[in-house]
């Protein structure tokens, strides 16, 4: 697994490449943000730490041109103490996850263990990124969603929690497991949300919402997506 570090404090670049080294990680850092942008652009990594300020280009841009650029490698932001509006920002710009400095590293494992998991290259996603059901198109690499070919707008929580269900088709989720894989598990909503965001997806993408062919509940147990 190849994880990029964007980070501008070097002793924070020393003791994260050792310890993320020893853990089998091959890591690649980079030191200001237009050169980590760079990097982060030729997709070739499995999921990048990204530092909120850096010399030439911050988090946040980075962040959002690389969505903007259709690239879904998981983005970890690294954000200093007390920068709760950071965070909200930079979860809305594209990053997965984030965690406030200074972290244990073990809880940074952790995160990026959990990223990882959820990733669609660790996962069974269709190679061309691109899945289809009914008169449904999904284009898991751009984040787009089509319906009889006409554009269809899913809210970032929607779309992850359609990724999730396309790549575990078949299978049937209970309302706490779509919420830890799809929210995070410190996540505050609860087991309603999930409802909720599955009733505007039928909305969206079902013919019939009332009567899913799709995103099929499954009676006392949970959630389904069958094509
Ligand atoms: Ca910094």
């Amino acid at each position: 697994m190849r994880i990029l570090l964007v980070e501008d404090e070097k002793g924070l670049i020393l003791t994260l490449t050792d310890r993320l080294t020893s853990e089998g990680f091959e890591v690649t850092s980079a030191s200001d943000g237009q050169t980590g942008f760079d990097l982060a652009a030729s997709g070739e990594f499995d999921l990048i730490l990204l530092d909120v300020m850096l010399p030439k280009k911050n988090g946040f841009d980075i962040a959002r041109d690389l969505r903007q650029k259709g690239i879904q490698t998981p983005i970890l932001m690294l954000t200093a103490k007390g920068e709760t509006i950071d965070k909200v920002l930079g979860l809305k710009l594209g990053a997965d996850d984030y965690l406030t400095k200074p972290f244990e590293v073990m809880e940074l494992l952790a995160r990026i263990e959990a990223l990882l998991r959820r990733s669609p290259q660790s996962s069974e996603a269709p190679a061309n990124g691109a899945f289809r059901f009914g008169d449904v198109g999904v284009d898991l690499r751009r984040a787009e969603v089509t319906k009889s070919d006409q554009r269809v707008d899913l809210s970032a929580m929607e779309f992850r929690l359609l990724q999730f269900f396309i790549e575990n088709r078949g299978t049937v989720h209970s309302r706490d497991d779509l919420l830890d894989a799809v929210w995070g598990y410190d996540s505050t909503p609860t087991t309603r949300t999930v409802d909720v965001h599955v009733a505007w997806l039928r909305q969206k993408l079902e013919e019939n919402p009332r009567h899913p062919q799709y995103i099929q509940t499954v009676h006392g147990l949970g959630y389904k997506f069958t094509v």
